[in-house]
């Protein structure tokens, strides 16, 4: 496929906080002096006690062992609130978009959120929530949900947040896992105009989790849902009764802050750990640059506060700037597939941070949403959750950006607590589908199949050498299962799971998970690029690759493919996407099967499931392992129905 370049504008090499040449000395520096870098970038936050020692990290067995500025204390909710009640009291910390365009939007200064915080952070002292204590967040995207964590935060508990939209199962096992006593949730949730019943949910999930002794419910709809008397609390009442006033905790750097699952788009999700001091850094050290971020500035990132991108840039990493985020608690399409656009206009959003999966669902059904709506107001789109199709990132650049706004596709995981591998937007010159080059003390590797390093352009495993400072600390309950799942697979690395190759220029392109290579008559060969292939075709919306057992080939290509929207695919359409991907990427990929679907299955985090799509064309459909956190599990169902006729 040929590959674009978009330069660095003018404009931007020229007032960017990082531009080329800064780029590479500060990564320079952060990698050959990471104390003296990293102690620099601790001077963001403000320190109760500063440390002394910067970093203490090893990846080996026998003293393995990750700490970063192990001595200093801190708080986190102090950072991100109290600090700035001098300087922007008076400036909007929060913005909130309802799920309807009809319903009022609030507006909430950090003066306001403070005390939001402080009360709540009292509510859950009354109720003998102490440091170190679990709490399980389960609520809707409203700000109550940043006051829950930030209160959490204040209080040195750790909060544990699930997805709204989990089952009451799911939403068990994750509380029993942690073993929380308290589960914060609201009596409903509105996304796409429909209800979801958050309180009946938490009243099903304490029938199967015994260890839930309080509920704390906030009125979001109003709903009748009924308060069992001694546990559940309401949240307004409860505020309205306690001070308006809360000195927080100091916390140890390495202080647990919260637990957070992984979306589960490879097995049973992992209850990943991250601490205080290394995470407050990280978040706004990569916040600030990533997107060029100034104080005041209108940023928007769309993802769910269930999420880690949630944590990091719509709440942690925003707040500890001192920025303006917004939340949305609706979804892309409703009521219209014009909702982004107009929400971006609305509040003339500058910095927009999405998923590919919303906006390829959003490109599915065509321009005309897109450009009914200004965006003048857009400097900077993100993207992050999946590669991004060439196909995808063009449309996003062209059509909503109009050109203009530099896309920064950010690689990381719930793992590394924030971004990884990204290109700073005036510093790096853009080429669609890479996330490009590594963060600031981020060392990224290839390692062939033995372990070796590989050198210069070239696919490989991705490994991380070294330490950052917002790394995960462990799984939660299970000290060892973070030692073996990370670092045994190659010793002395961080192993990613993740494929990925390294062009000539040094830019890194993540290929698709690791255990998601296919192996085509010796040829081992990435999801991502013929899935971008498809999504390339004019007629294709989304695109799904897995392996399937062939007697010849030892694995053979089986693509599912979603058409856009006005698309009725046939027999016609299928020999010409056969033929397409073999001339795009050559007749070594040209797939063995395609099979048309209307929707793939997702994790509610909208991300593919491989490993479900992969047992479906094995027709081993007995053990589709967990599926706790499929999106719509009906989907599932209506692939099995219409399986092609294999030849
Ligand atoms: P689990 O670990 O439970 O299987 P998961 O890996 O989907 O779930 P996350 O931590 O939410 O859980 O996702 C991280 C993964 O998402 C990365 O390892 C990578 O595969 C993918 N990813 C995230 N951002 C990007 C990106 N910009 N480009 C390519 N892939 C990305
Ligand atoms: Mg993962």
């Amino acid at each position: 496929m040929g590959e674009a370049i978009y330069p660095v504008p003018a404009e931007w090499a020229e007032n960017a906080l990082i531009d080329d040449a800064r780029y590479t000395a500060m990564y320079q520096q952060s990698v050959s002096d990471p104390d003296a870098f990293w102690a620099q970038e601790a001077g963001r936050i403000d320190w109760i006690k500063p440390f002394t020692k910067v970093k203490n990290t090893s990846y080996h067995a026998g003293d393995f062992g990750i700490r970063w500025f192990e001595d200093g204390t801190l708080n986190l909710s102090a950072n991100a609130l109290d600090r700035h009640l001098t300087t922007r009291g008076d400036q909007i910390a929060i913005l909130w978009e309802p799920d309807s365009p009809d319903e009022a939007e609030r507006r909430i200064t950090y003066r306001e959120l403070h005390e939001m915080v402080c009360r709540f952070a009292n509510v859950l002292k009354d109720q003998g929530v102490n440091r170190g204590d679990r709490v399980t967040i389960y609520l809707p995207m409203v700000p109550e949900a940043a006051v829950a964590m930030l209160a959490c935060a204040r209080v040195g508990a750790i909060h544990s947040i699930v997805f709204a939209g989990f089952s009451p199962e799911a939403l068990a096992g994750r509380v029993e896992d942690c073993g929380s006593r308290i589960v914060i949730t609201a009596d409903e949730g509105l996304r796409g105009g429909k209800k979801v019943p958050l309180k009946k949910n938490v009243d099903a999930a304490a029938a199967q989790a015994p260890g839930i002794e309080k509920v704390i419910v906030l009125a979001r709809t109003g709903a009748d849902v009924g308060m069992v008397p001694g546990r559940d609390i309401d949240w307004h009442a409860a505020c309205a009764a306690v001070s308006p006033e809360n000195s927080p905790e100091e916390m140890n750097a390495e202080d647990p802050l919260f637990i957070l699952y992984t979306s589960g788009s490879t097995g049973k999700p992992k209850g990943v750990l991250h601490t205080t001091g290394g995470y407050s850094v990280w978040v706004s050290a990569t916040h600030q640059y990533v997107f060029d971020y100034r104080p005041g500035q209108i940023y928007w990132c769309a993802a769910d506060v269930g999420w880690v991108t949630g944590h990091s840039y719509l709440i942690y990493g925003p707040l500890l700037n001192g920025g303006t985020t917004l939340m949305f608690e609706g979804v892309p399409n409703y009521p219209d597939p014009s909702r982004f656009w107009q929400v971006v206009d609305k509040y003339q959003v500058e910095i927009f941070y999405g998923a590919p999966t919303a906006l390829r669902a959003l490109m599915r059904e065509g321009d005309e949403w897109v450009k009914k709506t200004s965006r003048q107001s857009l400097r900077v789109l993100g993207s992050v959750g999946e590669p991004i199709n060439p196909e995808a990132w063009e449309w996003y650049h062209k059509v909503v950006g109009e050109g203009r706004c530099p896309i920064v596709d950010t690689w990381w995981q719930t793992e590394t607590g924030g971004t990884m591998i990204t290109p700073l937007p005036g510093a790096t010159a853009l080429k669609p589908g890479s996330a490009s080059r590594p963060f600031f003390g981020v060392q990224p590797l290839l390692l062939d199949n033995d372990g070796t390093i590989m050198e210069g352009p070239g696919d490989g495993c991705l490994v991380i050498a070294d330490s950052w400072p917002g790394q995960m600390r462990g799984v939660w309950g299970d000290a060892d299962r973070f030692f073996q799942t990370y670092f045994t697979t190659f010793a002395g690395y961080y192993f990613t799971g993740d494929g990925c190759r390294r062009d000539e220029d040094g830019y890194y392109w993540i290929t698709g998970r690791i255990d998601d290579v296919i192996n085509v008559s010796g040829h081992r060969m990435g999801t991502a690029e013929i899935e971008s292939a498809l999504v390339a075709h004019e007629h294709v919306a989304e695109a799904a690759v897995v392996g399937m057992p062939h007697e010849i080939k030892g694995q053979g290509i089986y693509a599912y493919v979603t058409c856009n929207a006005d698309v009725e695919p046939d027999e016609a359409l299928r020999k010409e996407l056969i033929a397409w991907v073999r001339r795009e990427i050559g007749p070594i990929a040209t797939p063995d099967v395609i099979q048309f679907a209307p929707g793939l299955p997702k994790t509610r985090s909208g991300k593919i499931m491989r490993r479900i799509l992969r047992k479906i064309a094995e027709n081993d459909v007995g053990s589709l392992g967990d599926t706790s956190t499929l999106a719509d599990p009906s989907v599932v169902d209506h692939l099995l129905a219409n399986r092609p006729q294999l030849a």
